[in-house]
Protein backbone atom coordinates (compact mmCIF):
# COMPACT_ATOMS: atom_id res chain seq x y z
CA UNK A 1 0.00 0.00 0.00
CA UNK A 2 1.05 3.15 -0.88
CA UNK A 3 0.81 6.41 1.23
CA UNK A 4 -0.91 9.47 -1.12
CA UNK A 5 1.72 12.26 -0.78
CA UNK A 6 0.50 15.72 -2.23
CA UNK A 7 2.83 17.22 -4.54
CA UNK A 8 5.14 19.71 -3.43
CA UNK A 9 3.78 22.92 -4.36
CA UNK A 10 0.38 22.03 -3.30
CA UNK A 11 1.85 22.09 0.37
CA UNK A 12 3.09 25.38 -0.36
CA UNK A 13 -0.25 26.93 -1.79
CA UNK A 14 -2.12 25.57 1.17
CA UNK A 15 0.18 26.96 3.94
CA UNK A 16 0.32 30.34 1.90
CA UNK A 17 -3.70 30.13 1.86
CA UNK A 18 -3.64 29.92 6.19
CA UNK A 19 -0.67 32.61 6.61
CA UNK A 20 -2.67 34.85 4.22
CA UNK A 21 -6.00 34.38 6.02
CA UNK A 22 -4.53 34.01 9.21
CA UNK A 23 -3.04 37.81 8.42
CA UNK A 24 -6.53 39.26 7.27
CA UNK A 25 -8.04 37.75 10.06
CA UNK A 26 -6.20 38.94 13.03
CA UNK A 27 -6.07 42.52 11.04
CA UNK A 28 -9.70 42.60 10.74
CA UNK A 29 -10.01 41.89 14.26
CA UNK A 30 -7.39 44.44 15.62
CA UNK A 31 -8.05 47.30 12.95
CA UNK A 32 -7.93 50.63 14.15
CA UNK A 33 -10.37 53.23 13.90
CA UNK A 34 -8.30 56.57 12.88
CA UNK A 35 -11.58 58.23 12.20
CA UNK A 36 -11.29 57.40 8.81
CA UNK A 37 -13.43 54.34 9.36
CA UNK A 38 -16.84 55.50 9.90
CA UNK A 39 -20.46 55.53 8.58
CA UNK A 40 -23.22 57.03 8.60
CA UNK A 41 -26.89 55.66 8.38
CA UNK A 42 -27.90 55.59 4.85
CA UNK A 43 -31.75 57.03 4.97
CA UNK A 44 -30.38 60.32 5.76
CA UNK A 45 -30.12 63.02 3.31
CA UNK A 46 -26.75 63.56 1.99
CA UNK A 47 -25.68 66.70 3.34
CA UNK A 48 -26.67 65.48 6.75
CA UNK A 49 -24.84 62.29 6.43
CA UNK A 50 -21.93 65.03 5.39
CA UNK A 51 -22.14 66.88 8.12
CA UNK A 52 -22.35 64.63 10.57
CA UNK A 53 -18.88 62.98 8.92
CA UNK A 54 -16.59 66.09 8.90
CA UNK A 55 -17.82 66.80 12.80
CA UNK A 56 -16.97 63.12 13.97
CA UNK A 57 -13.65 63.48 11.76
CA UNK A 58 -12.76 66.46 13.67
CA UNK A 59 -13.67 65.03 16.89
CA UNK A 60 -11.30 61.94 16.35
CA UNK A 61 -8.31 64.62 15.24
CA UNK A 62 -8.57 66.44 18.07
CA UNK A 63 -7.29 63.69 20.70
CA UNK A 64 -3.75 63.92 19.15
CA UNK A 65 -3.36 67.68 19.39
CA UNK A 66 -1.00 68.91 22.41
CA UNK A 67 -4.18 71.37 22.92
CA UNK A 68 -6.13 68.40 24.02
CA UNK A 69 -3.46 66.97 26.32
CA UNK A 70 -3.64 70.38 27.75
CA UNK A 71 -7.34 70.67 28.50
CA UNK A 72 -7.35 67.21 29.90
CA UNK A 73 -4.17 68.34 32.55
CA UNK A 74 -6.15 72.07 33.23
CA UNK A 75 -9.65 70.30 33.68
CA UNK A 76 -8.63 67.40 35.78
CA UNK A 77 -7.09 69.79 38.06
CA UNK A 78 -4.65 67.79 39.69
CA UNK A 79 -7.39 65.09 41.02
CA UNK A 80 -7.61 61.61 40.19
CA UNK A 81 -10.57 60.67 36.89
CA UNK A 82 -12.56 57.93 37.00
CA UNK A 83 -11.76 56.48 33.66
CA UNK A 84 -14.26 53.17 33.79
CA UNK A 85 -15.68 51.14 36.12
CA UNK A 86 -12.10 48.54 36.29
CA UNK A 87 -10.58 51.94 36.52
CA UNK A 88 -12.04 54.20 38.94
CA UNK A 89 -8.52 56.89 40.28
CA UNK A 90 -6.69 56.87 37.22
CA UNK A 91 -4.68 60.19 36.01
CA UNK A 92 -4.13 62.08 32.48
CA UNK A 93 -1.40 60.06 31.40
CA UNK A 94 -3.87 57.09 31.23
CA UNK A 95 -6.30 58.44 29.50
CA UNK A 96 -3.94 59.80 26.96
CA UNK A 97 -2.71 56.25 26.96
CA UNK A 98 -5.83 54.79 26.43
CA UNK A 99 -6.74 57.22 23.43
CA UNK A 100 -3.06 57.39 21.82
CA UNK A 101 -1.92 54.12 22.58
CA UNK A 102 -3.05 51.71 24.07
CA UNK A 103 -6.85 51.49 22.96
CA UNK A 104 -8.20 50.18 19.72
CA UNK A 105 -11.31 52.95 18.10
CA UNK A 106 -13.66 50.68 17.05
CA UNK A 107 -15.29 51.42 13.60
CA UNK A 108 -18.14 53.12 14.40
CA UNK A 109 -21.62 53.67 12.39
CA UNK A 110 -23.33 57.26 13.09
CA UNK A 111 -26.80 57.29 13.46
CA UNK A 112 -29.01 60.53 14.18
CA UNK A 113 -31.98 59.83 16.68
CA UNK A 114 -35.32 61.58 16.57
CA UNK A 115 -35.61 64.43 18.74
CA UNK A 116 -38.47 61.84 20.52
CA UNK A 117 -35.82 59.30 21.15
CA UNK A 118 -33.19 62.01 22.68
CA UNK A 119 -35.91 63.53 24.60
CA UNK A 120 -36.67 60.14 26.07
CA UNK A 121 -33.06 59.19 26.26
CA UNK A 122 -30.89 62.21 27.61
CA UNK A 123 -28.10 59.79 26.95
CA UNK A 124 -26.94 58.86 23.75
CA UNK A 125 -26.04 55.15 23.57
CA UNK A 126 -22.53 54.60 22.26
CA UNK A 127 -21.33 50.94 22.14
CA UNK A 128 -19.41 48.48 20.98
CA UNK A 129 -20.34 45.64 19.83
CA UNK A 130 -19.55 42.45 21.40
CA UNK A 131 -17.64 39.20 19.68
CA UNK A 132 -14.94 38.71 18.14
CA UNK A 133 -15.47 39.03 14.67
CA UNK A 134 -17.79 42.14 14.51
CA UNK A 135 -16.71 44.69 16.80
CA UNK A 136 -18.23 47.94 15.02
CA UNK A 137 -19.56 50.74 17.41
CA UNK A 138 -22.67 52.70 17.25
CA UNK A 139 -23.05 56.22 17.98
CA UNK A 140 -26.59 57.57 18.36
CA UNK A 141 -26.56 61.24 18.60
CA UNK A 142 -29.25 63.86 18.98
CA UNK A 143 -30.43 66.19 15.98
CA UNK A 144 -29.32 69.31 17.59
CA UNK A 145 -25.70 67.58 17.05
CA UNK A 146 -26.15 68.67 13.11
CA UNK A 147 -27.58 71.78 14.23
CA UNK A 148 -24.99 72.89 16.25
CA UNK A 149 -22.05 71.40 13.34
CA UNK A 150 -23.88 73.93 11.26
CA UNK A 151 -23.85 77.26 13.31
CA UNK A 152 -22.21 80.09 13.05
CA UNK A 153 -21.17 80.46 16.73
CA UNK A 154 -17.72 78.86 16.87
CA UNK A 155 -18.68 77.67 20.67
CA UNK A 156 -22.14 76.28 19.88
CA UNK A 157 -20.50 74.37 16.77
CA UNK A 158 -18.03 73.19 19.30
CA UNK A 159 -20.56 71.60 21.41
CA UNK A 160 -21.26 68.94 18.85
CA UNK A 161 -17.81 68.21 19.02
CA UNK A 162 -18.01 67.63 22.78
CA UNK A 163 -20.75 65.28 22.42
CA UNK A 164 -18.95 63.23 19.90
CA UNK A 165 -15.85 63.19 21.48
CA UNK A 166 -17.75 61.73 24.70
CA UNK A 167 -19.61 59.05 22.32
CA UNK A 168 -16.40 58.10 20.63
CA UNK A 169 -14.61 57.63 24.11
CA UNK A 170 -17.41 54.86 24.19
CA UNK A 171 -16.27 52.73 21.84
CA UNK A 172 -12.54 52.40 22.57
CA UNK A 173 -11.54 49.44 23.43
CA UNK A 174 -8.07 48.35 25.83
CA UNK A 175 -8.77 44.72 24.57
CA UNK A 176 -8.26 44.23 20.80
CA UNK A 177 -10.10 41.37 20.54
CA UNK A 178 -13.21 41.37 22.84
CA UNK A 179 -14.49 44.91 23.13
CA UNK A 180 -13.34 46.36 26.58
CA UNK A 181 -14.59 49.77 26.87
CA UNK A 182 -11.89 51.87 28.34
CA UNK A 183 -14.40 54.84 29.44
CA UNK A 184 -17.46 54.00 31.06
CA UNK A 185 -19.91 56.34 32.91
CA UNK A 186 -23.49 55.77 33.23
CA UNK A 187 -26.64 54.34 31.18
CA UNK A 188 -29.98 54.58 31.10
CA UNK A 189 -30.30 51.17 33.40
CA UNK A 190 -27.35 52.71 35.83
CA UNK A 191 -28.00 56.27 35.64
CA UNK A 192 -25.73 56.32 39.00
CA UNK A 193 -22.08 55.44 38.74
CA UNK A 194 -22.06 52.71 42.35
CA UNK A 195 -19.96 53.32 44.70
CA UNK A 196 -19.07 57.33 44.15
CA UNK A 197 -20.49 60.34 45.38
CA UNK A 198 -21.78 62.46 42.65
CA UNK A 199 -19.74 64.73 40.84
CA UNK A 200 -16.78 63.61 43.21
CA UNK A 201 -13.72 63.74 40.68
CA UNK A 202 -13.82 64.33 37.01
CA UNK A 203 -15.02 61.46 35.27
CA UNK A 204 -13.38 60.34 31.92
CA UNK A 205 -15.46 60.54 29.16
CA UNK A 206 -16.75 63.81 29.81
CA UNK A 207 -13.46 65.32 30.64
CA UNK A 208 -12.74 64.33 27.03
CA UNK A 209 -15.72 65.59 25.55
CA UNK A 210 -15.15 69.13 27.20
CA UNK A 211 -11.76 68.66 26.38
CA UNK A 212 -11.91 68.24 22.56
CA UNK A 213 -14.52 70.64 22.60
CA UNK A 214 -12.04 73.42 24.09
CA UNK A 215 -8.86 71.91 21.96
CA UNK A 216 -10.96 73.13 18.87
CA UNK A 217 -11.63 76.39 20.45
CA UNK A 218 -8.19 76.93 21.31
CA UNK A 219 -6.70 76.08 17.55
CA UNK A 220 -9.90 77.83 16.34
CA UNK A 221 -8.21 81.41 18.19
CA UNK A 222 -11.85 81.56 19.61
CA UNK A 223 -9.74 81.41 22.85
CA UNK A 224 -6.36 81.31 23.68
CA UNK A 225 -4.45 78.04 25.23
CA UNK A 226 -4.24 79.46 28.77
CA UNK A 227 -7.94 79.63 28.63
CA UNK A 228 -8.47 75.63 28.41
CA UNK A 229 -8.65 75.13 31.81
CA UNK A 230 -11.45 77.53 32.57
CA UNK A 231 -13.20 76.47 29.21
CA UNK A 232 -13.41 72.73 30.68
CA UNK A 233 -14.83 74.44 33.38
CA UNK A 234 -17.29 75.77 31.45
CA UNK A 235 -19.22 72.56 30.04
CA UNK A 236 -18.06 70.27 32.90
CA UNK A 237 -15.53 67.20 33.61
CA UNK A 238 -18.71 65.06 35.61
CA UNK A 239 -21.43 65.95 33.53
CA UNK A 240 -21.65 68.16 30.98
CA UNK A 241 -23.34 71.71 31.14
CA UNK A 242 -25.62 72.98 28.23
CA UNK A 243 -24.33 76.33 28.57
CA UNK A 244 -23.53 76.21 23.96
CA UNK A 245 -25.67 79.29 23.17
CA UNK A 246 -24.14 81.53 26.06
CA UNK A 247 -21.17 82.94 24.47
CA UNK A 248 -22.62 83.81 20.92
CA UNK A 249 -21.18 87.61 21.55
CA UNK A 250 -17.91 86.73 21.99
CA UNK A 251 -17.55 86.93 25.53
CA UNK A 252 -14.67 84.76 27.39
CA UNK A 253 -15.56 81.12 27.85
CA UNK A 254 -15.29 81.27 31.82
CA UNK A 255 -17.63 81.00 34.60
CA UNK A 256 -19.63 84.19 34.59
CA UNK A 257 -22.42 85.35 36.96
CA UNK A 258 -25.84 84.42 35.22
CA UNK A 259 -24.28 81.21 33.19
CA UNK A 260 -26.96 78.33 33.00
CA UNK A 261 -26.70 76.14 36.00
CA UNK A 262 -24.57 73.35 35.29
CA UNK A 263 -25.75 69.87 35.82
CA UNK A 264 -25.22 68.42 39.21
CA UNK A 265 -22.24 65.99 38.25
CA UNK A 266 -22.64 62.14 38.11
ZN1 LIG B 1 -21.24 58.64 28.42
Amino acid sequence: MQTYRPPRHLLIVAALALLVGGMSLVREVTRQNDGSDLKVAEDLPPAVRADLLDAAQTAYGLFDTPQFAQALAAGAGGQPIYISRDRRAGSVAEVLERLRSEGRFLPVRLVLMTQGEANAAWHYAAGGGVGYFTQDGEIHLPPEVVAQWRAEDPVVRSCALNTLAHEIAHTVSVSPFVFTPAFTDTSLDTPRIPGRRPGESPIGSYLIGSAAQCAWLARQGRIEDAELGACVDVFGAAGFNDRCAAFGGGEPVRERAGLPPPMPGL
